[in-house]
């Protein structure tokens, strides 16, 4: 029998569906949120090194893409999970607003980074609110990148005792370091496990706890965890969709309703929509632009771990700083290079996962050794969009992505930078990247804009083509900028759900 309850399905439950869960609760609209996963269990193992790293405890265990870039087409499993609140649960819950300048076209080395269809002020009412519902700690007018704010809904996080002597010292360097707005709610005991770990106390602001669990206390609010969305299907004119087709617990549900709001991530979110060709949307739905897939941004990240043998390094909670001095223009060239910032305390048995296989070979003792004497940083540059940059899907559904790093010469001149000002501070410094395998911040495969030719999505993430069918992950992202996107993401929620309430419900 079709499921036909329901007024709203939103198909993920990450930053951006979780968001909008949120934001219809308090509707009148029976809303069903749809997870492929199911919630992450609190345990002991949330904050196990081992169980995160070495075990992969939260990834999904069968998940592999193709690499299509080789010949030989090998796949591998990709850094994503699936879960109530998708990534968010793992997320290091830095979260940025877009600077200004993000929203308008800007000269890369590489090329041109597009401008987006909206101004930083349209989304500026909308970060305000996304700020408030993730309990974001920040001190306005720290960074002199930041755009036009208020006060942050919460003071900045302290610097450890070490990381405030660094930070001393990177002002004597003529740089600007400032707090890294952090998502943290109360309850929080700024532990080492933070950035890529599950919070055992429900403390990170992250979609579950901010959002999913608050709309389940909503009567017309359901959730169906273990629901994968194999495809939507369309009436016969192709302009809109009525159906969605779900596996829930091993079993095909069919769901009708009135409007489908898509929010699976920027890769499953295209895979969703390639799956669902039809005789009326052949190359996919809503894909008459040929967008659906392309365009796909990752940003170029290197984590930094500089070692100083004469001082041991006692911040247990390290992820405090942003250096933003290089966003728009380097040292030595007048094009944007990135962002820098303080990471989590990296643990010995993570550097002993992470490392090629000679450092396999390393005993844990002298891993540990090195662990005690870092200071961690990431590395941030922007990724620009090419078309050729895509994610596709082959007849049997899986997943393939074609992705070549651009804007590589900046990326590296920032890390040189970066390494350059580190050893100035007394610090000796090793560099790792996933390189082209870090999907964390996948976003730009539905852009958003103003022309169907040149946009999968209006700038109100409903689909051009099909007009009962929004998207609000990070797939609509034209540009990636070089901050962090979880609070775009939500903010840009936000915003359509406020739409959504004007115009369909
Ligand atoms: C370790 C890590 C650290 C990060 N740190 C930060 C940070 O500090 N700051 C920041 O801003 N960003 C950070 N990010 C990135 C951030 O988490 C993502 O940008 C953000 O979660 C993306 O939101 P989304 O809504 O696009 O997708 P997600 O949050 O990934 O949510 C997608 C949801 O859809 C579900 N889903 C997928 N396919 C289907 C389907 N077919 N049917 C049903 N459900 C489906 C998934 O299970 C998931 O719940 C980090 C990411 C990781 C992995
Ligand atoms: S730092 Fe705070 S929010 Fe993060 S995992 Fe630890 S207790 Fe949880």
């Amino acid at each position: 029998m079709p499921e036909t309850g329901f007024d709203v399905v939103i198909i993920g439950t990450g930053a951006g569906g979780g968001t909008m869960a949120h934001a219809l609760a308090s509707t009148s609209a029976r809303v069903l949120l749809v997870e492929r996963g199911d919630f992450v269990p609190q345990e002991p193992e949330n904050w196990s090194p081992e169980a995160v790293w070495r075990d992969r405890r939260y990834r999904p265990r069968d998940e592999r893409w193709i690499d299509d870039r080789r010949r030989l087409k090998r796949t591998f499993r990709p850094y994503t999970h699936y879960g109530v609140g998708g990534n968010t649960k793992f997320w290091g819950s830095a979260l940025f607003r877009l600077r200004r300048e993000d929203f308008e076209a800007v000269e890369h080395a590489d090329g041109t980074s597009p401008a987006w269809p909206i101004k930083y002020e349209a989304l500026a009412p909308f970060y305000d609110r996304a700020e408030r519902l993730f309990q974001v700690h920040g001190e306005a007018g720290a960074d002199p990148t930041d755009p036009p704010r208020g006060p942050f809904p919460c003071p900045p996080v302290p610097h450890a005792p070490r990381i405030a002597e660094i930070v001393e010292q990177l002002r004597s360097e003529g740089l600007h370091p400032a707090p890294l707005p952090l998502g943290l709610r109360d309850g929080c005991i700024l532990c080492r496990t933070c950035n890529s770990f599950p919070c055992q106390l429900h403390a990170k602001s992250e979609a579950d706890v901010c959002c999913v669990r608050p709309a389940l206390t909503h009567a017309n609010v359901t959730l169906w965890t273990n629901a994968f969305a194999r495809r939507l299907d369309t009436d016969p004119s192709g302009t809109r969709v009525v159906s969605a087709e779900i596996e829930r617990n091993g079993t095909a549900v069919t769901v009708h309703a009135p409007l489908f709001i898509v929010a699976c991530g920027a890769v499953n979110s295209a895979a969703l929509l390639l799956r669902s060709a039809s005789a009326v949307h052949r190359n996919g739905l809503a894909n008459s632009s040929g967008l659906v897939g392309a365009r796909y941004m990752a940003h170029l990240a290197t984590m930094i771990s500089a070692f100083n043998r004469h001082r041991k390094n006692d911040t247990v909670f390290q992820k405090t700083v942003a250096v933003n001095d290089y966003y728009h223009a380097g040292p030595r060239t007048p094009h944007p290079l990135g962002q820098i910032q303080s990471q989590g305390r990296t643990q010995a048995v993570v550097l002993k996962s992470e490392s090629p296989w000679y450092g396999r070979w390393i005993p844990l003792p002298a891993w540990e050794w090195w662990a005690s004497g870092a200071v961690d940083w990431l590395v941030m540059s922007e990724d620009l969009p090419r078309p050729e940059n895509r994610i596709t899907i082959d007849s049997q559904g899986r997943i393939h992505l074609r992705y070549r790093q651009n804007n590589v010469a900046s990326h590296q001149a920032l890390v040189r930078e970066t390494s350059r000002i580190l050893k100035r501070l007394g610090f000796f410094t090793i560099t790792h990247s996933l390189g082209t395998r870090n999907t964390t911040h996948q976003c730009g495969t539905l852009v958003f804009g103003d022309d169907p030719r040149t946009s999968v999505l209006d700038p109100f993430c409903r689909t051009h083509d099909v007009e009962n069918l929004f998207v609000v992950d990070a797939s609509f992202f034209p540009s990636s900028a070089a901050v962090n996107p979880g609070l775009t993401i939500v903010a840009q929620a936000l915003r359509v759900a406020d739409h959504i309430r004007d115009t369909c419900l």
